[in-house]
């Protein structure tokens, strides 16, 4: 599962997962983890400017690869400038809701003409082909895929917009621009991630899945019956909007608690584990090669249900 990443020369990350770049999933420790295990993560954009720096210095500092979300206003192109030129980013994340806008292709391109031989331009959010190659045109190297379908996302419910992320997936593999395609949004488990890179993501980004850790970003919380949870909210929540912003603009997502899930290391290496039995469940030795072989077929809700455990519910005792 090796690949490598335009710009970043001499590494090659061996995971094809990306964590998302949210206050409840991406700082210091996040990056660090997802590093060490063979992908990377990308810090969100709601830091200052200079506490995005000091990560990145630090990143690089310790040889740390990771990436840094920014906007696309005015303002966003200096913190850019600083985070690369001051901080040594070397992946900068154009990070909007609708990434198939003139705003973020502008950013897209200002980073490219600028620094476009040097840095790793990943942008998005797009749902369409044509929203992946007007993106890659303009000069993005990865794209980010999947609108309305995150796990905290009320985009479509509030605003009618938005595609199933696989159905997303599937059309923009068809581009023929060279630009890694990301699918992001709506992945629960490693078969989800399997199916995404069998649909042709060459990578998989990950909030809920990689949210509620040691390294996840706030408090654990503990509830009275003894169980452990941890803040998990979409970035255009209430609570994430009032905590940066000090005020509510578009509501498209919700906060949630999910339960205390130990260490991302042990997360990770779960996932890799099950990505390598999913890839050689069809003789494939690369994502490529399982691209190649993976067939997609439609089932019923009855055959959904057998896809779950379904053991009788008079059944005792059942555990993992
Ligand atoms: P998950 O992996 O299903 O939990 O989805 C995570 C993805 O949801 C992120 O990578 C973003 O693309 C998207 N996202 C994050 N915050 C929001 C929000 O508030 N509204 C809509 N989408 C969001």
């Amino acid at each position: 599962m090796a690949y490598e990443l335009e710009n970043i020369e001499g590494h090659i990350f061996r995971l094809p997962v990306v964590s998302s770049p949210m206050d409840t999933v991406t700082e210091f420790e996040t990056a660090k983890q997802m590093f060490e295990s063979g992908g990377f993560g990308i810090v969100h954009r709601y830091l200052s400017e200079i506490e995005q720096k000091n990560i990145s210095l630090k990143c690089a500092e310790q040889g740390i690869i990771a990436g840094f979300a920014v906007g696309t206003g005015s303002q966003d192109r200096e913190r850019a400038r600083f985070l690369i030129e001051d901080g040594l980013a070397e992946i900068i994340c154009v990070d909007v809701a609708h990434g198939h806008h003139i705003a973020a292709a502008e950013m897209v391109s200002f980073l490219s003409k600028n620094w476009g031989d040097q840095i790793h331009i990943m942008a998005g959010n797009v749902a369409t082909l044509e929203g992946f190659n007007f993106l890659a045109d303009a000069g993005a190297h990865s794209v980010r895929v999947g609108i309305g379908g995150g796990s905290i996302c009320s985009t479509r419910i509030q605003t009618g917009h938005g595609c199933p992320t696989l159905q997303s997936v599937i059309d923009c593999a068809k581009s023929d621009r060279d630009a890694l395609l990301i699918a992001d949004g709506g992945i629960r488990t490693a078969g989800d991630i399997v199916k995404a890179l069998g649909a042709g993501a060459d990578l998989v980004m990950l909030g809920s899945m990689l949210a509620g850790t040691d390294c996840s970003p706030g408090d654990i919380i503990e509830h009275d019956n003894g169980e452990k949870c941890m803040e998990y909210r979409g970035m255009a929540s209430r609570r994430a909007q009032t905590a940066w912003r000090g005020k509510v603009a578009s509501k498209e997502g919700v906060a949630s608690h999910i339960p205390y899930k130990g260490e991302l290391e042990a997360v990770i290496a779960d996932i890799q584990d099950r990505l390598r039995s999913g890839l050689s469940y069809s003789g494939a030795r690369s994502i490529e090669q399982f691209q190649n072989t993976a067939l997609f077929i439609m089932q019923t809700s009855a055959g959904w249900r057998e896809s779950n455990t379904h053991i009788s519910s008079l059944a005792k005792g059942v555990r993992d």
